[in-house]
This record gives C-alpha cells, sequence and structure tokens, in this order.
C-alpha cells in the first residue's frame, strides 16, 4: 500500500475526517482551511509522542490512537479553547495494515468524542512516531494563561491526580492487579478526557490555568514563574482515587499525585469570590493559594514545609 492509499484508506475515510463546524476544507489539498467566527483567536498546540519514551513500544494501538489526540487535546481545554481540528503527522517502521486500523479507529472515536475534526497530516517511514497539533478557538483576549495569578487567589484542580502515574508499572507490564484496581488507572492512562467544559467555564474567572502533564509540583512551578507568584500545596487536600490508593497506599498515592505526570487535569488559580458559583457548576478542588514570592512549596496538614527537591519530568533535565 503506497502513502496516498494509506492515507485515504485510514485517515481520509475516518468520520471525524468528514468535515465539521469550523473546517472549510479538510485533507487533500496543499492546506486545510478553517473558518473563526468574528472576534475569536485561533489556539494552537503541537504534541509529540515518541515509542519507547512516551508510550512502550508493544502496546494497543487503539489505545495509543486515542491518547495519542487526548493530550494534544488538553491544551486547548487548559486555555478555555473550543476544539475546532486537528493534523496528524504519523512516522512508521512498516505499513501493518492491523495496526492501522485499530490505531485509525482509536484516534476516529477520541475526535469525535473531543468534536475535533481531522483536517490534514504528513506520513513518512521511519521510527514509530505521531505527532497531533490541535487547533481550537477562543474569544479574543479571554485565553486561560500562565501569567495571570495574583496573591490571594486560591490554588485549584479539576480532578483526581496521580492516577496515570500510579498506572505506568501496569502499562509497561511490570506489575498486576485486580481488575477493579487496574481498570480505573488504565483508562486513565490510555483514555485522558481533556477538561474542554471546565476551561471554558474558567473563562473571565480564573487568573491563570494549565492542564497537568509534568506533575502538579512541576507544573505549578509553571504558573509561579509566569505570573511571578509563589504556590503553596497543601498534601492533604489534593485529591486521591480509591483506586489509585487500593493499588500503591495511601502514602505512595499522594506521591503520584504532586510529582507523577500525565493526568491532562487542569490547575488554576481563582480569585476566593469567583469559587462558590464555580462549584455550582463542575466539581473543583481547592488544593492551595497563591502568596507572594516565587516558587511551589508543598505542605503537611500541620503546615510544615515538605517540598521534595524533585519536581517532574523533564526530557532535557540538567545532570545534577
Ligand atoms: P503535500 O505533499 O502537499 O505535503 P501530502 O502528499 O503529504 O501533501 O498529503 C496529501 C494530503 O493528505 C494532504 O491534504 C495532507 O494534509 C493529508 N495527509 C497526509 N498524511 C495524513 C495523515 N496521516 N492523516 C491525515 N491526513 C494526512
Ligand atoms: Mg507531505
Amino acid at each position: 500500500m503506497g502513502e496516498f492509499e494509506l492515507i485515504n484508506h485510514y485517515f481520509a475515510a475516518a468520520q471525524c475526517a468528514q468535515g465539521g463546524e469550523g473546517v472549510a476544507l479538510g485533507i487533500g489539498d496543499d492546506c486545510a482551511l478553517l473558518d473563526l467566527p468574528p472576534g475569536e483567536q485561533l489556539a494552537v498546540s503541537t504534541d509529540t509522542l515518541v515509542a519507547g519514551v512516551h508510550f512502550p513500544r508493544v502496546c494497543d494501538p487503539g489505545l495509543l490512537g486515542q491518547r495519542s489526540l487526548a493530550v494534544a487535546a488538553s491544551d486547548l481545554a487548559a486555555m478555555g479553547a473550543t476544539p475546532i481540528a486537528f493534523t496528524l503527522a504519523l512516522t512508521l517502521p512498516e505499513v501493518g495494515e492491523a495496526w492501522l486500523r485499530a490505531f485509525a479507529d482509536g484516534l476516529d472515536r477520541m475526535a469525535r468524542r473531543c468534536r475535533l475534526g481531522l483536517i490534514g497530516g504528513d506520513t513518512t517511514r521511519g521510527p514509530l512516531s505521531i505527532t497531533v497539533t490541535v487547533f481550537g478557538r477562543v474569544p479574543a483576549g479571554q485565553a486561560l494563561r500562565r501569567s495571570g495569578a495574583r496573591p490571594g487567589d486560591l490554588l485549584c484542580v479539576g480532578g483526581e491526580l496521580g492516577n496515570a502515574a500510579g498506572a505506568l508499572p501496569l502499562v509497561l507490564g511490570e506489575r498486576e492487579a485486580p481488575n477493579a484496581l487496574a481498570q480505573p488507572l488504565l483508562d486513565h492512562y490510555w483514555s485522558p478526557s481533556p477538561q474542554f467544559a471546565l476551561g471554558q467555564l474558567l473563562r473571565g474567572r480564573a487568573t491563570a490555568a494549565l492542564d497537568i502533564s509534568d506533575g502538579l509540583l512541576a507544573d505549578c512551578g509553571h504558573i509561579a514563574k509566569a505570573s511571578g507568584v509563589a504556590l503553596e500545596v497543601n498534601l492533604h487536600q489534593v485529591p486521591v482515587s480509591a483506586a489509585l490508593q487500593g493499588f500503591v497506599g495511601p502514602q505512595a498515592a499522594l506521591q503520584a499525585a504532586v510529582a507523577g505526570g500525565d493526568d491532562y487535569v487542569l490547575a488554576f488559580t481563582l480569585p476566593p469570590g469567583q469559587l462558590s458559583s464555580l462549584q455550582a457548576q463542575t466539581p473543583v478542588h481547592v488544593i492551595g493559594r497563591v502568596l507572594e514570592g516565587q516558587g511551589v512549596s508543598l505542605r503537611d496538614r500541620q503546615g510544615q514545609d515538605i517540598t521534595p527537591l524533585q519536581r517532574g519530568y523533564q526530557h532535557f533535565r540538567e545532570t545534577p
């Protein structure tokens, strides 16, 4: 099967590639064309997943397809954007038809769930890697940035943390667990749910926001730096799931929740006066506060500073 047959058969024919709101021209020409309503800005983000780095070399291609799109789409949620479309740049070592069928189906499932149309891409040969670029729209000037947190704001998250990090030994086949514990954790890893509705509710309310991908403390560090403030996280307020606690125990669950990555849950800062109206519409967990100063500190129930030295995952970390 040649490049064009492959594109047509697996991608151009997918349900998610048949156009949709905002898509004026999809796959097949030199560029796709998007329509943007007056007064809105285009939000754009790219993520690359490399085999052996971001996912195991041997894994279920359907799950990989849905995860590849979800992790990229989560950036739209974090900006408060409404999803429009995405492109897929796929590098493949060989054309395995069963693999491609399952990958394209998983991708299509997540695309329809996220209301993202597939509008183009690139297909090349080489070691397996997947690059997804997502496009969304947001009313001009209302995107949620990392830079607006102010002392006195609350620090909040939109859901339980640590599930995907807790799932890693299961994903890698290093450990097993009863299905009742394993399944919810594996679902979090393979099928993150970008928090679009929450992101859109936060427009005009939150002062800063992002999606947690590198770990809570590391990502809070990005808000602290961009906003020129300090963030304080209360460990006992960080929400963790029953499945994670059951699998690794309560202490390790909190460790995974603050330092593990791949959550794709929103973290945001909120003036206290905004909390009750937001909580009336969606679950919000207050986990700390914004102070004058810099950096991120972690506190125990007694208010003792228990900030760990190592935070989050970085690809190009300086040697210690
Ligand atoms: P060009 O040579 O002009 O860059 P290509 O031959 O790479 O175009 O691709 C032909 C069409 O197929 C383009 O519209 C491109 O966006 C689309 N396309 C290529 N690969 C993919 C893919 N993996 N998924 C979706 N669309 C793709
Ligand atoms: Mg090309």
